[in-house]
């Protein structure tokens, strides 16, 4: 597996060299790169050189609007089954909102789960699923995710991209979210890795490639027109992927759909638009459960600061949560629509995340949340709540009940029965101060288990793929925390798979 990071990483350092060499080019792909920097600081993504708009063709036999975890996962399949393919993304780095993504991916069944003695089913994954979105799931997307999971893990395995580490999320009995084994974020992890694999099949990756309409001839989907880098073109091809992502930076959309969010913070990335939506509508595409826009409980919010998530998987790990008296008010391992309903009906509206070191040194995505200046830390359980104005005796009853309650693996307070492999012992302890913010649209476009985008009558619009966020019914009207990794994978590898073979007919 390493092999293949290492002949990404060279070819991407040749490919820089070459442009450097090349005097008149070497300027827009350095400017490029200074803007990949700049967005580094904030998604963790590593440094990345794009296609030069010089080398844009007429035609590919597929195209894929969007780069995020779907876009690419469809623009890999698609190279694989033979297409030529090229992406293309508005914003000047890769990734879109699957960079920010910071749990894992949910899988069952999976080779890592039995090397681990995880004994997990299909059928509990789905179940489980299905009961979190409370039965509002079209039940064969869902299906297909679910029997399709292990087999996009290996598939991920086999293109460098390992995702062996297993640990609980919200609303599931089993451990069944799958993470890189080094505790990093996933989304920095998945967007390296599929660029890595994007650069070794030399697919096209257009940034600043601001894609305006999807082009149709003869009720077919024949191409797209995209501006790239301020100028107009129109770019032919025999299938369009849309994985062009979700609406959650749009906060016109949002209220209009849903007026009691007005005023609530995002945990999106700005190209988080909903484009993707519009630009289907436009071909007679039906959308499905617009509505459901979900909020995460635990989004950092503080003024002046870009409002940022808290993993679940820090609860996942072990950490608690605790209202402003220092005191647990909600089993923190609930599905992500009930804590939240739990932190807005405090009168306070905030929670702080509670952990120790042992937790922190399980867990890189804390080195993010410390460099961001999000983490408060003390040596003490008391000097912590003191340094978080809660009341120290509370906080010290609440840390040595839950250590109680760990040993025991029973909460009598609450219920919690995940996310209890790791007690609160370890100096220093740490808090985040969080409340719900915007984090996930789990409606969009209609599709069926080809990815096909659907009119309302049910009729697939031929040529027109779509996959990710852009997408909706696999959620319901909640999605699962490691849930939207799935997504994104699974039916961006079908988008490509069935788009390329579009593309052959
Ligand atoms: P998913 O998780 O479904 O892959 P992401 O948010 O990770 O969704 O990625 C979607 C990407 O699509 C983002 O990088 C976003 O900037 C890009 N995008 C959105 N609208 C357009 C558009 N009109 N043209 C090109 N790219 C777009």
């Amino acid at each position: 597996m390493k092999k293949k990071y290492w002949l990404g990483f060279v070819m991407s350092l040749l490919a820089a060299l070459f442009l450097v060499a090349c005097g008149g080019k070497s300027e827009k792909a350095a400017e490029t790169t200074t803007e990949a920097k700049k967005e580094e600081v904030v998604s963790g993504a590593s440094a990345k050189e794009y296609t030069n708009p010089k080398e844009l063709k007429d035609s590919y036999d597929v195209v894929v609007i969007g780069s995020g975890g779907a876009g690419m996962s469809a623009a890999i399949a698609a190279k694989q089954g033979g297409a030529s393919v090229a992406i293309f993304e508005k914003m000047p780095v890769i990734g879109g909102n699957t960079s920010k993504s910071s749990g894992g991916m949910n899988a069952s069944e999976t080779k890592f789960q039995k090397e681990q003695n995880i004994d997990d089913t299909n059928d509990l994954f789905y179940e489980e699923s299905l009961k979190g979105g409370k039965g509002t799931n079209d039940p064969e997307l869902l299906r297909y995710m679910v029997d399709n999971s292990a087999e996009a893990i290996d598939w991920l395995d086999s293109i460098g991209i390992t995702l062996s580490d297993i640990s609980f999320s919200g609303g599931f009995s089993k451990a069944r979210i799958h993470r890189p084994a080094d505790g990093s974020a996933v989304g920095g992890y998945l967007v390296n890795g599929l660029y890595n694999n994007l650069v070794e099949n030399k697919i096209p990756i257009f940034v600043n490639a601001d894609v305006t309409e999807i082009i149709e001839k003869d009720g077919v989907a024949a191409g797209i027109k995209v501006t790239v880098e301020g100028k107009g073109k129109t770019i032919s091809a025999k299938a369009v992927v849309d994985a062009a992502g979700g609406f959650g930076a749009n906060m016109d959309m949002i209220t209009e759909l849903k007026s009691e969010l007005k005023g609530y913070v995002t945990t999106n990335h700005e190209g988080a638009t909903g484009d993707g939506i519009e630009l289907a509508k436009k071909l007679g595409a039906a959308t499905v459960q617009l509505e459901q826009i979900q909020i995460h409980p635990t989004v950092y919010q503080e003024e002046g600061k870009e409002p940022f998530l808290v993993s679940e998987a820090i609860r996942g790990e072990g950490a608690i949560l605790v209202n402003a008296q220092g005191k647990r008010f909600y089993t923190e391992m609930e599905t992500r629509d009930n804590v939240s309903a739990a932190i807005n009906k405090l009168p306070e509206q905030y929670a702080y995340v509670v952990f120790d070191q042992g937790l922190r040194e399980h867990s890189k995505s804390i080195d993010t949340y410390e460099e961001k200046g999000m983490t408060v830390k003390a040596e003490t359980v008391e000097e912590l709540a003191k340094a978080i104005d809660v009341d120290a005796a509370n906080l010290k009853t609440t840390v040595e009940n839950w250590n109680k309650y760990v040993a025991d693996k029973n909460d009598p307070e609450f219920g919690r029965k995940t996310g209890m492999d790791r007690d609160m012992s370890k100096a220093p302890y740490y808090a985040i101060k969080v409340s719900p913010g915007i984090h996930h649209t789990m409606g969009g476009l209609k599709i069926n288990t080809n990815t096909e985008v659907l009119k309302e009558d049910g009729s697939a619009i031929p040529g027109l793929y779509a996959a990710g966020e852009v997408t909706g019914g696999v959620h319901g009207n909640n999605r699962m925390g490691g849930n939207a990794v799935a997504d994104i994978v699974i039916f961006g590898r079908q988008a490509g798979t069935k788009a390329a073979e579009f593309a052959k007919k």
